[in-house]
């Protein structure tokens, strides 16, 4: 405080006066107290203007989904590795050819590495889910720094690299963590924006059915790979998804496609109908009608 009142005051507002009379130094003394509050205000203004001028970052560090032109979506698995059902899942992404995004627990993790590993030489992202799942908005930065660290490490020892992005356990964070998290880990935050209610067992077909009914371009879709239920429905999922016309890419890489919404070439027209979900493969900004490539 003392330093900003210095700063404010005596170099912007008094610098003449300060150097022509230097017996009025006892007069400012006074005067900085009187201007104590004026100084605090402009302090928070200062910290209003920051946390401002911070909020456009904001969806570079935090994504729910990710605005890109053309039918390109992320699916995400979380919570494993699964001794049984990830090897499985594993199995039907490769005969798909799709690359997918697991968010593994760390325990998980030092009990299969072998799993991660295959997961990350087959081309599947891999990103930091926590140490042990806990809820990181009710916890100590200690505590998360902790399990961060931890889950980093395991990644690290299976795959050789490091994981650049984290999915916080229920996706609970404070926006105070999102920047540390940030600053210290160089994590993205991916939450997602389309969400089967997996983990409560609705069954294979309820599974698919959300998935397809909410999946759209640039969509990050959670499941999870340690529910018999969520396997079981990926290889019908998958072809539906595929005969929709979507193409599936790790989540960096849909958060690579990202294309500001300004700028957006062709915005899709409104409603809901599937046809306007599927956009066309048009990568070309300036509008080439005759020349527009089929699904
Ligand atoms: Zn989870």
């Amino acid at each position: 405080m003392a330093h900003l009142i210095n700063g404010v005051c005596w170099t912007r507002g008094f610098r003449v006066q300060r150097s022509g009379l230097m017996s009025l130094y006892v007069y400012f003394t006074t005067l900085i107290a009187a201007l104590g509050l004026a100084a605090e205000s402009i302090s928070a203004a200062h910290g209003k203007a920051r946390e401002h001028s911070a909020a456009p970052e904001e969806p570079s560090i935090t994504f729910n989904s990710v605005h890109l032109d053309g039918p390109y979506i992320a699916m995400t698995f979380d919570d494993g590795p699964s001794e049984k059902l990830t090897p499985k899942l594993l199995d039907l992404l490769a005969a798909h050819h799709i690359k997918a995004t697991f968010f593994v627990i760390g325990e998980n993790v030092t009990e299969h590495p072998e799993i991660v590993a295959r997961a990350a030489q087959e081309g599947h992202e891999i990103g930091n889910h926590s140490w042990s799942h806990p809820n990181f908005g009710k916890m100590s930065d200690d505590g998360v720094r902790s399990q961060l660290q931890r889950t980093d490490d395991a990644i690290k020892n299976a795959t050789g690299e490091r994981p650049t992005l984290m999915r916080p356990p229920y996706g609970s964070i404070t926006a105070h963590e999102k920047h540390w998290i940030h600053d210290e880990f160089g994590y993205r935050i991916i939450l997602w924006d389309v969400d089967p209610y997996d983990w409560k067992r609705p069954g294979p077909a309820v599974v698919r059915s959300r998935i397809l009914k909410e999946t759209q371009p640039g969509s990050i879709v959670l499941s999870h790979d340690i529910h018999p239920g969520t396997i079981e429905a990926m290889p019908s999922t998958l072809d539906a998804l595929e005969a929709k016309g979507f193409k599936f890419v790790t989540v960096s890489e849909l958060i690579r496609m990202a294309v500001p919404k300004a700028s957006r070439p062709s915005p899709q027209p409104g409603g809901n109908a599937s046809t306007n979900a599927i956009p066309e493969v048009s990568p070309s900004p300036t509008p080439t009608p005759q020349a527009s490539p089929a699904r």
